[in-house]
């Protein structure tokens, strides 16, 4: 009797051992969570102040270097606000909050084009070698330069039907030949009798027009209305100055019949208005009503119907 007594308390005691091990080990366990849950950066943004859900949107859309430097500084709803944008960039994030600290007036959805198209940069300062193998949608702009001895391959020469001067001294890239000859049919069908000014002109050439007005009037003028040899778009055999029979002048063309008529149809043809009106400060050149630049049909078609520039696009959508 004794002995079954004796037998059951030792099991009461291996019971009671096992219920506080399993106790101890959930409640180890949980703490453990709870400790490794609290070096997580998403426990660390809502300890300075940030939802959980605004944790999650920073960390699924930054790097961990820049959460990293989110947790350095006060709750910021400008961060938030960056992250909203349409075309965000991750990579380019520490530049627009940067911009976003030195410009506390500009609202953040100016911030976003002027980093995107890096005109925060001083004109010719970046020096960037373009992406040939980009082709059709390679970007020439004050920061992007072609080689000095690159000229495409495929030139052609365009008809005196459709371009001034001597048979010949118009020329450019076969692609754009077959494009523009579609869009000049179309013009013609309603009315408008489109001609080409200028296209293609090699580095050399660009060089001789931009050290002619340098010398003239000084390296400030020059920049000002030629671009430097290298970082014109004339050099891709991409980009064509249009006027019509009627109007070859730069400071009328833009209210003629055909400016209108260019701007509201060269998309369908897989041109833009590479200089518009209202972007001057994201693209860096002034208002040229005539300057069109083949990109394709498809891109073409989204820069117009999303009212961006070239820049922005190329940031965003071939460069990201
Ligand atoms: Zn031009």
């Amino acid at each position: 009797m004794k002995k079954k007594l004796k037998l059951k308390s030792s099991v009461y005691y291996v019971l009671i051992i096992f219920i506080v091990g399993i106790f101890l080990a959930y409640f180890g366990i949980n703490k453990y969570n709870e400790y490794k849950y609290h070096q997580t950066n998403e426990y660390k943004l809502t300890t300075i102040g940030y939802t959980l859900e605004d944790a999650k949107k920073i960390i699924s859309n930054l790097s961990d270097d820049d959460v990293g430097y989110i947790l350095t500084i006060n709750k910021d709803d400008r961060i938030l606000q960056l992250l909203d944008q349409k075309y965000f960039i991750k990579k380019n994030f520490r530049d627009y909050y940067d911009y976003v600290l030195a410009n506390k007036k500009m609202e953040i959805s100016e911030v976003i084009p002027i980093i995107n198209c890096k005109v925060n940069n001083e004109y010719y300062s970046l020096d960037l070698e373009t992406d040939m193998s980009k082709e059709d949608q390679i970007i020439v702009n004050k920061y992007y330069h072609m080689s000095s001895d690159y000229s495409p391959t495929d030139l052609v020469k365009v008809s005196m039907d459709y371009s001034w001067g001597d048979y010949g001294s118009v020329v450019v890239r076969q692609v754009v030949m077959d494009n523009f000859l579609n869009m000049w049919q179309a013009a013609n069908n309603d009315g408008i009798y489109l001609m080409i000014s200028s296209a293609y002109r090699s580095y050399q050439e660009q060089e001789i027009v931009y050290n002619n007005y340098k010398d003239s009037y000084g390296e400030d003028y020059a920049n000002s209305i030629a671009a430097k040899p290298g970082f014109s778009e004339h050099q891709t055999g991409l980009a064509i100055d249009i006027f019509s029979k009627t109007n070859s002048n730069r400071k009328t063309f833009e209210d003629s019949e055909a400016a209108k008529w260019l701007f509201d149809n060269a998309y369908r043809f897989g041109f833009i208005l590479r200089y518009p009106k209202d972007k001057v400060k994201y693209t860096g050149y002034a208002y040229e009503s005539w300057h069109y630049r083949y990109v394709g049909k498809e891109i073409a078609e989204y820069i117009h119907n999303n009212d961006i520039t070239y820049e922005e696009y190329y940031a965003y959508f071939l460069d990201n």
